[in-house]
This record gives structure tokens, C-alpha cells and sequence, in this order.
């Protein structure tokens, strides 16, 4: 643009070529796509210079440490002009510190693999369970199951694993061999208003394993906290339970960190905070808050010997390749990522400024029937909307739609709120601003809500 504030060029370039993730085009012949210009701390600027109070770190739970960061863009620009990419199956300065690094905060956990996405670390658990599954077990320990409501990615096998059907709808026929198990959340239980509802949400899983023959699967992949599906922080008693079933039926517990992963519920995983011995954990978003593309599939060391032989097998190394999985600027960005959650100490705000988030939401809900419940584990937090709280009807689709719009247009507060049409569970709005977030930003958000829900019930 010849004035450097001036972005129309820029808006109809985006118009006339871009083809936007998640949108319905057709708005964009009467209304221009948000562009985000500029960001710092918690805050972002749009294409027409206003300021936002970003309440869902980068729209999808990624910039942990917030925006703006010198000391990363430093990081990884001197990692690249020192050596940016050399793939196959060499190694890097970064790619071992930061290795080294994560491995110190999951103990039990000894390998990582890096890839660019969630999708693809995920792919990489697969790939994972089903060469065991050829090597030890003929072939036949190769279904993977996964849980209704969790989402692992967007390719068609991380589809063929998704419980979310607005992502899924379309896009058969799937990849054989992955089969859902019951959601686990307590507040739409399926057994009515039981005492032990964590461990029979658990026994399910070991329903699914035992009548598609424990012989079969191989694999089990869980969200700590499930995200998109309507953030569900596990009940009571499901994880132990979860734990004991996959030792019992020698199935590998892979848990998608994804979206938990690098302090974002309070603790480095969300699996931390249960107890859980994973075999698999797989990240990718707040791991460099999304200052350069990286993801990891990090597992025991136990797993990793299963694609270690002597000389007699050869072909039993994983025989799998990402060549952007080779980059230096994640693991660099990464490395200083980690060392700032560190440095600022930002587990204990999040675990504490959750804490203050969960209790203004149950403010809220005191003040407004919409809200039916609240939940969360540290910076992850939803409000769960319904039209009658005793029926726990779910409000209709627009209604979380409106409230989202309503914050950004009244209080330029960007809020979030789970799929569309996930057959009417698609009613939570989502809060998950960086790690760095203070009272009084979660009181402005709050603020945004407590109007956002009062014009929009009196509508
Ligand atoms: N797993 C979870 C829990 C996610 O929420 C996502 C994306 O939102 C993914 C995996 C996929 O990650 P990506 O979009 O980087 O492929």
C-alpha cells in the first residue's frame, strides 16, 4: 500500500485469492474477512487499526506466550542464517536441545519425532500402532479407537479418527480400522445422574475393546481436555480406570496434547494432571506459540525399540519421512518458548488466573439462565449454553454464534465457541487467551460476555 496504514489493496488481494479456512465465502460478496495486522502481549490490531483483546490465543489455542515476541523472532532468525533446513535423516543443533529440553518435563516419555502439524503428529502415533501391529502381532492389533466429541486433525485418516461430525460430515469414505468409544461429559451423561459416572464412561472403552476382540486394537487416542468438542475436562475416576483398561488389553494410550500441550491447563501436559502413563503424546500448537510450524510425537523408550534391530531385520525402522519436519526455525522457537514459560513463571499464573476465570464465569451463570455449565482446567475454559436449564436443552446454533459476535463488535473482545452442527452440542463458548493473561483482562472479557449474553437473550 503506498500509505503503510492503508490496507485496501491488501483486503481485495485477499478477496479476489484467498481461500479462507472454515469460511463460508458467499459473506465475503457484502462484507470484508478479518485480517489481523499486528499483535502484542494479548492484544491484535485488524486491517482498519482496532484493537482487540484476543481471548483464544491466535483463534485456535496456539499463542501461549503471547504476541510479539523479540526474543523468539530473534531465536529462530539466527538459527536460520546460521542453518535453516537440512533434511532426510540428519539431525540439528536445535532439533537435539530442544528434544533434551521437553524430554525433562515428561518423565517416562524418552523419544521425539517432528513433523509440521497436530494432523501429522498424529498420523505419526498411527503409523506407530500399526507397525507394531505388522511386526508383532500379524497384522492384527491395528484398530485404533478414538472418542466421540475428540478431534486429532484434518487429513483423512486424522478424520477417520474424529468424533466431530461438521469436520468429518463430507469427506468419506475413511480410513478402516478406527472406531469411537462414548464421550465423557458428566454434564450430558448418557447413564442418567450416577455417582460413578468417570468410571463407567471409562468402562465403555473396555465394552468397545472387548466386542471388537481385544486381539484387534492397538491403540487408544484421548484429548486431556477435550477441546474443540466442547471443552470436557475428564470426570472423576476416568483416568485411572482409562490407564488400568489399556495395561489389561496391551492397547498403547496415545494423548493428543495438542491443543493442552506447554502449560495451557496449568501443568507442561494435560495428562499431568491425572497420573497418566502415556505410551504416545503428541503436540503441536503452543510448542513454539506459533512463531514457526512444529509438532512432535514423543514416546517411551520401550515403544522406539520396537523399531530397533539388529542386522536380521532391517526393515523394521520407521519407515516414515516429513521433510519439513527438518526445519531448524521450530525446535529454535521452541527452545525459547519453553525457557519464557519458564522464566515468567507462567504455569502458576495460568493455573491461578484459570482459578479467577473459572470463578467469574460462575458469577455469570448465577446472573444468567443461558449458562448451564461452566468448566476448564487452567486457561481453557467454556461456558456451556442452554435454552432451559433443567431440560439442558441446547440453545439453537446462532445463539453462541451471536454472543461471539456481539463481544467482538461491542467490546472488540475475540471470544470462540465449538463447532456448528455437532449435533447439538455446539453451544460452548471458548476461552483460552495466553498464558501471560492478568485479572483484569479476564475481568474486560468477562465484561464482553455478561453484555454479549444480555443483549443477546433480550433478542
Ligand atoms: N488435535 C487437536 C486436539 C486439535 O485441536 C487440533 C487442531 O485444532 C489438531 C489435533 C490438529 O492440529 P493441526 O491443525 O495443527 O493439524
Amino acid at each position: 500500500p503506498t500509505n503503510i496504514n492503508d490496507y485496501t489493496s491488501v483486503v481485495e488481494a485477499d478477496k479476489a485469492h484467498i481461500w479462507h479456512h472454515l469460511s463460508q465465502h458467499k459473506k465475503f460478496e457484502t462484507s470484508d474477512p478479518l485480517m489481523i495486522i499486528e499483535g502484542k502481549g494479548l492484544r491484535v490490531w485488524n486491517q482498519a487499526g482496532r484493537e482487540h483483546l484476543d481471548a483464544v490465543s491466535g483463534g485456535v489455542w496456539t499463542v501461549n506466550v503471547g504476541y510479539g515476541r523479540e526474543t523468539i523472532a530473534d531465536a529462530v532468525r539466527d538459527q536460520l542464517v546460521k542453518m535453516n533446513f537440512f533434511g532426510g535423516t540428519t539431525g540439528s543443533i536445535p532439533g537435539a536441545n530442544f528434544a533434551e529440553m521437553l524430554i525433562a518435563k515428561m518423565p517416562g516419555m524418552s523419544r521425539v519425532y517432528y513433523s509440521n502439524s497436530g494432523s501429522e503428529a498424529n498420523e505419526k502415533a498411527y503409523k506407530f500402532v500399526r507397525q507394531i501391529a505388522h511386526q508383532k502381532y500379524g497384522g492384527k492389533k491395528h484398530k485404533i479407537l478414538y472418542r466421540e466429541r475428540d478431534y486429532h486433525g484434518t487429513t483423512i485418516t486424522a478424520l477417520s479418527s474424529g468424533g466431530q461430525d461438521e469436520r468429518r460430515d463430507l469427506y468419506g469414505p475413511y480410513t478402516p480400522g478406527f472406531v469411537p468409544v462414548p464421550h465423557c461429559l458428566e454434564y450430558r451423561s448418557q447413564w442418567g445422574d450416577v455417582d460413578d459416572y468417570g468410571i463407567r464412561a471409562a468402562n465403555a472403552i473396555e465394552e468397545v475393546i472387548l466386542r471388537e476382540g481385544a486381539d484387534t486394537v492397538g491403540g487408544l487416542i484421548l484429548e486431556p481436555v477435550t477441546a474443540g468438542g466442547g471443552v470436557i475436562v475428564p470426570p472423576q475416576g476416568y483416568w485411572d480406570r482409562v490407564q488400568e483398561i489399556c495395561k489389561k488389553y496391551d492397547v498403547l494410550l496415545i494423548i493428543d496434547e495438542v491443543v493442552c500441550g506447554m502449560g495451557r491447563t496449568g501443568t507442561w501436559f494435560g495428562y499431568q494432571h491425572y497420573g497418566v502413563k502415556p505410551d504416545i503424546v503428541t503436540m503441536a500448537k503452543g510448542v513454539a506459540s506459533g512463531y514457526a510450524a512444529i509438532s512432535c510425537t514423543v514416546t517411551t523408550e520401550e515403544v522406539f525399540n520396537e523399531f530397533k534391530s539388529d542386522a536380521a531385520d532391517p526393515l523394521n525402522y520407521f519407515r516414515d519421512i516429513s521433510t519439513f519436519g527438518g526445519c531448524t526455525a521450530g525446535p529454535a522457537a521452541a527452545i525459547e518458548n519453553m525457557r519464557i514459560l519458564e522464566d515468567e513463571n507462567l504455569l502458576e499464573n495460568t493455573t491461578k488466573m484459570g482459578e479467577y476465570m473459572l470463578e467469574r464465569l460462575e458469577e455469570l451463570k448465577a446472573k444468567h439462565v443461558l449458562i448451564g455449565d461452566v468448566r476448564g482446567k487452567g486457561l481453557f475454559v467454556g461456558a456451556e449454553l442452554v435454552s432451559d436449564r433443567d431440560t439442558k436443552e441446547p440453545v439453537p446454533e446462532s445463539v453462541a454464534q451471536a454472543v461471539v459476535a456481539d463481544c467482538m463488535k461491542e467490546n472488540a473482545v475475540i471470544i470462540g465457541a465449538t463447532n456448528r452442527s455437532l449435533k447439538g452440542f455446539n453451544n460452548t463458548l471458548c476461552f483460552s487467551p495466553a498464558l501471560i493473561a492478568t485479572k483484569s483482562d479476564i475481568d474486560e472479557i468477562i465484561h464482553a460476555v455478561d453484555g454479549a449474553l444480555t443483549r443477546v437473550a433480550a433478542g
